[in-house]
């Protein structure tokens, strides 16, 4: 099939497998601009500002292009309920979700930046290196407990957050949230942090290893299924 007859969610997973691989393997940020999956998904939006925004935000080595592709482009599947995300009346929604939440990672990204200490504020300085992760806790970075649709925005006793913040953790930043817009990916690989680790809100850190393993357990709407069967709309969880 021509590219250009691709619904957005192939388009998006062809780029999303591409790049994260390519950062995995230590390709340079910058490298994979010109990739082959890179511009046909670009070209699916119509306005210059979108393509713009999405191609800085779709190579910024921190993007958790794997929980968007989970998330967003994701099927959900619920108790009494799937949607398949390559029917063709999503494929508006799905793009303009995409550009929403780009507009937020880079909002964060220059939050803290100006309000805060990228070298301190969460497990690992915030520079674009690869400074290794922690190991020494229980939890693995799997992200899941950060797929969401919002968080009482309280923020630790002495922290103020940027007015915006509240509206974003509380789950504003999108229209239908399923993922927490302060979740980085680490370079491609597995692995996703929370952002803004050491000023979270507090049901944040008061989300311990027993509550892991149930949310865990539990699962999510964002699990594998065979595509076809179609019913009502996702769920949100919304933690706090
Ligand atoms: S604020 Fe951090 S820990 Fe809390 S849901 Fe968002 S990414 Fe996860």
């Amino acid at each position: 099939m021509p590219l250009a007859n691709l619904h957005v969610k192939d388009l998006f997973q062809r780029f999303a497998q591409e790049r994260q691989e390519a950062l995995r393997a230590g390709e340079a940020s910058g490298d994979l601009s010109a990739a082959a999956s890179l511009e046909p998904l670009l070209a699916w939006f119509g306005k210059e500002e979108e393509r713009s925004l999405l191609r800085r935000v779709l190579l910024d080595s921190y993007f958790p292009l794997g929980m968007v592709e989970r998330t967003i482009f994701g099927n959900a599947d619920g108790m009494r309920f799937f949607i398949n995300k390559r029917r063709p009346e999503l494929e508006r929604h799905l793009g303009e979700e995409l550009v929403r939440t780009a507009r937020a990672f880079v909002r964060v990204r220059m939050d803290i930046e100006q309000f805060f200490d990228p070298g301190t504020i969460t497990c690992i300085p915030i520079d674009g290196r690869r400074h290794p992760l922690p190991t020494d806790q229980w939890c693995i970075l799997c992200g899941i407990c950060c797929e969401i649709g919002g968080v009482r925005p309280e923020p630790p006793a002495g922290t103020c957050y940027p007015e915006h913040w509240y509206v974003y953790l509380a789950g504003g930043a999108v229209e239908n949230q399923q993922l927490c817009p302060f979740l980085f990916q680490y370079f491609g690989g597995a692995r996703f942090f929370c952002a803004i680790h050491s000023v979270k809100p507090v049901a944040c850190r008061q989300f311990d290893e027993e509550a892991c393993r149930t949310r865990v357990k539990e699962g999510g709407v964002h699990r594998g299924r065979p595509e076809g069967r179609v019913y009502r709309r996702s769920q949100q969880v919304v933690r706090g």
